[in-house]
């Protein structure tokens, strides 16, 4: 059974995350913001780019990925008088919206590459990882980790710059990893996102082959602690919000849908990947919350959304059936990994978490009109 953090609503599903007197660890961090001296923050960054400077052109890495966040992490590094270089790896399927956004990033006034993996044995990832642990995006989750690194190391740029702090932003993970003013190889690897599936287990996949998963793998310890690899995350030193990050975005030439997207309650995210409604339907049958829920509860840490509104749009958006996504249908996604609708139904069934949603006399999920499976513990709940 579910029960919800008393001032957001996440929910103790939520892989990782901490409670501490009813309320969830996103919750707590976010207090500790308060506390934050940004001018003393701002300094901390400047000091912490000139003393690992190595590089003689570049300060820092900045991984983007053409998004409101990375597209703001850049403009801002610009800002302080720092150099970048931007470094993207490509979502599993570019949209429109993605490739322009990229485009846009290019012309902010930085150096910037994109390392591309062969696309064919990609593929065949992420049908395995969506088979093996229900995660279509698996690649795409490692290789945003990895590449970087390897950029890194490449070009000897010890700093890394992230945007916000997964650990502090959604509470996931150690409560001392929010705190971290670097992050080390473990914290790397620990929020790499391999949900079990090793690297070395992609060699048992048919057509793949050690020399396609260079970009897969971080480079030697040795090599990484040669260079004195630092990850940073720039909301430890300037604030950070959705919100204004897209406004900022948005005066930068960063495109927005016209709609909602699908799944979830803004028009300015998960905007460059097609698989982004089949990983958010996954993860609402794994945990019965997904990304509206995300975005919700941090509208309400930051009193821009009520709690009893959220309840009212969460029970329309989050966690739909991902029948279309952006301009394509699910059945032309999926054509794409070579898995059939049934092949997508009968994965998403075995990854439904039956404790999590109502079902009738006879043990059949009771679904939303969209073919959704509906929550057992309805939100309204909370109040009585
Ligand atoms: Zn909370």
């Amino acid at each position: 059974m579910i029960s919800y953090c008393s001032r957001c609503l996440y929910p103790n599903t939520k892989p990782d995350l901490w409670f501490q007197d009813g309320v969830c660890g996103a919750c707590h961090s976010f207090d500790q913001r308060s506390k934050y001296d940004w001018t003393a923050g701002r300094q901390v960054f400047r000091d912490l780019l000139r003393a690992n400077k190595k590089n003689p052109r570049y300060d820092c890495i900045v991984p983007v990925s053409g998004g409101k966040d990375s597209t703001y992490q850049v403009w801002r590094v610009l800002q302080e008088g720092f150099n970048p270089l931007c470094v993207t790896a490509p979502t599993d399927q570019l949209t429109a919206f993605g490739r322009a956004n990229i485009e846009n990033l290019k012309s902010l006034g930085c150096d910037y590459i994109e390392i591309s993996v062969n696309r064919e044995v990609r593929a065949k990832i992420n049908r395995h990882a969506f088979f093996a642990v229900g995660d279509i995006q698996w690649p795409e989750h490692l290789l945003i980790y990895t590449i970087p690194v390897r950029a890194a190391v490449q070009f000897q740029i010890p700093v890394i710059l992230w945007g916000e702090c997964p650990q502090r932003e959604y509470g996931a993970g150690r409560p001392e990893d929010a705190y971290l003013k670097y992050f080390d190889r473990r914290v790397l690897e620990e929020y790499g996102s391999l949900n079990g599936l090793r690297v070395s287990d992609l060699l048992a996949i048919e057509g793949v082959a050690d020399r396609d998963l260079y970009f897969y793998e971080y480079p030697s310890v040795e090599d990484i602690d040669l260079l004195g690899l630092k990850g940073i995350y720039l909301d430890n030193y300037f604030p950070w919000n959705g919100i204004s990050n897209t406004v900022i975005s948005q005066s930068l030439g960063f495109r927005v849908s016209e709609t909602n997207i699908l799944g979830t309650i803004s028009n300015y995210e998960n905007l460059d990947n097609y698989v982004h409604g089949i990983h958010d339907y996954l993860k609402y049958l794994k945990f019965g919350f997904s990304r509206a829920t995300d975005v919700a509860c941090n509208l309400i840490r930051r009193n821009l959304l009520s709690r009893e509104d959220a309840i009212v749009l969460l029970e329309r958006h989050d966690g739909r059936y991902p029948a279309a996504y952006l301009d394509r249908t699910l059945a032309e996604i999926l054509s794409y990994f070579e898995i059939s609708m049934q092949e997508f139904d009968a994965v998403c069934d075995d990854y439904t978490n039956y404790d999590l949603f109502l079902q009738d006399q006879s043990g059949q999920l009771m679904r939303r009109k969209d073919g959704s499976p509906k929550l057992a513990a309805s939100y309204l709940n909370l109040h009585s």
